[in-house]
């Protein structure tokens, strides 16, 4: 059985570092100036280097995200950029547009080319076309059923395909949406949506603006355009028989805690696919575990159903049981204890847990102190606390609490 790519998002050193910790196979990151514009999602190119050095030190890929719909104007910078982008290592560059593709061809011709699912490539002879261009990999359509992807990989099996197997769904078709860059000029297409399909609207009529109506959902009318997020980790085995090669997590944006716990999961999932094979089971916990995450719902999405529109959201909320509290800085061997940033707040007797890459264990943060040893009753967000650890904690993992 051919081992699967678990690809991650690392919005920055610190989630890429997280994604590495926890299991991931390979990253995608944003890069400063190549989205043509600064955002919270992209890395400073100094940051990348050091970034693709830790991931090639762990045998992980790192691919950079360049999948803007790039403009006459920014042209001039992409020709700087590409350069020093390729003097990182990094291991591919995602592009979306032939123009761009272009520029990396003369620019950097070692690089390998990976299509970005904004391209919407759904179809066999799409494949055969961008594989003419020299493109390495495509990301598919999200709107692609398992079976679909099945028939492509089968028809052009030398070409690497790349598939969303968890994270948010557009309602748009595969990222193409302005709804972002309108409501609050952050473009859903330079990879800083802000989500506004998950915003809660009222119609007005015009005559009557202090009369709204809320669209939402009830038994008989669907909410319109909050979709439930992509989960497939019930659906492995049938993920893995499509014959794609790259299993993608989507979320740039999202927190290092949520990296965490995803990547630890589907980690943990797939390993236990590929060694045992025709024994696998699918664990209960593991759904428990993404339950514990940033979510709006989980729907499979387009896998198993031809036409099937997005599942949509009657709760305007996220769903997530869990916060992070902390991640770890240093741990001390000699004194059995572990150097923690705290991340939001804490109190002594707060039911802790510290999530290791093949464990969970309860802290006891009773005993949380300062560095001269006093113990502290509460920590605020950015205090530096220590805690009691009998086992090694690797720098980077993270504590999390139930949501108070
Ligand atoms: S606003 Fe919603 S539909 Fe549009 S790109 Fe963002 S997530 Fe997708």
């Amino acid at each position: 059985m051919k081992k699967p790519e678990l690809l991650i998002p690392a919005g920055n050193l610190e989630k890429l570092r997280t994604a590495l910790l926890y299991g991931a196979d390979a990253v995608y990151v944003g890069v400063e100036g190549l989205s043509l514009r600064a955002g919270s999602s992209e890395m400073s190119m100094a940051d990348l280097a050091t970034g693709v050095k830790d991931a090639h030190a762990k045998s992980a890929k790192v691919y950079a995200a360049a999948n803007t719909f790039t403009r006459n104007a920014d042209l001039k910078q992409a020709k700087i950029i590409i350069p020093e982008l390729a003097a990182t290592g990094v291991d591919a560059v995602i592009v979306s547009e032939p123009g761009m593709m272009k520029l990396l061809r003369t620019l950097a011709s070692n690089l390998p080319i990976h299509l970005s699912t904004q391209a919407n490539t759904t179809n066999i002879e799409s494949v055969r076309f961008w594989q003419e261009q020299d493109v390495k990999r495509i990301v598919l359509a999200r709107e692609l059923t398992l079976k679909e992807i099945g028939e492509i990989a089968a028809a052009v099996p030398d070409m690497e395909l790349e598939i969303f197997i968890h994270g948010a769904m557009c309602m748009s078709y595969s990222g193409r949406c302005y709804l972002s860059a309108f409501r609050n000029r952050r473009s859903a297409n330079e990879g800083d949506c802000s989500q506004p399909c998950r915003w809660e609207y009222k119609l007005c009529e015009s005559t009557r603006p202090n009369d709204p109506f809320l669209l939402e959902e009830d038994d008989r009318y669907s909410y319109l355009l909050s979709s439930k997020d992509l989960c497939l980790i019930e659906h492995l085995p049938a993920v893995l028989a499509s014959g794609a090669t790259s299993f993608k997590i989507e979320g740039r944006m999202k927190s290092s805690y949520y990296v965490a716990v995803v990547t630890r999961t589907y980690r943990q999932a797939l390993d236990a696919l590929i060694q045992q094979k025709g024994h696998y089971k699918f664990q209960p916990e593991w759904m428990d575990e993404l339950t514990k995450v940033s979510n709006r719902g989980y729907t499979t999405g387009f896998a198993f159903a031809e036409e099937k529109i997005n599942e949509t959201n009657p709760d305007i909320k996220y769903i997530q049981t869990h916060e992070p509290v902390g991640i770890v800085l240093q741990y001390d061997s000699a004194k059995k204890r572990m150097l923690v940033a705290v991340r939001n707040h804490l109190t002594a007797g707060d039911d802790v847990e510290l999530l290791l890459p093949d464990d969970t264990i309860k802290i006891d943060t009773r005993m949380m102190a300062d560095a001269k040893g006093n113990t502290l009753r509460e920590a605020n967000n950015d205090n530096q606390i220590y805690l009691p650890l009998e086992k090694e904690a690797p720098v980077g993992a993270i504590l999390r609490q139930k949501v108070k």
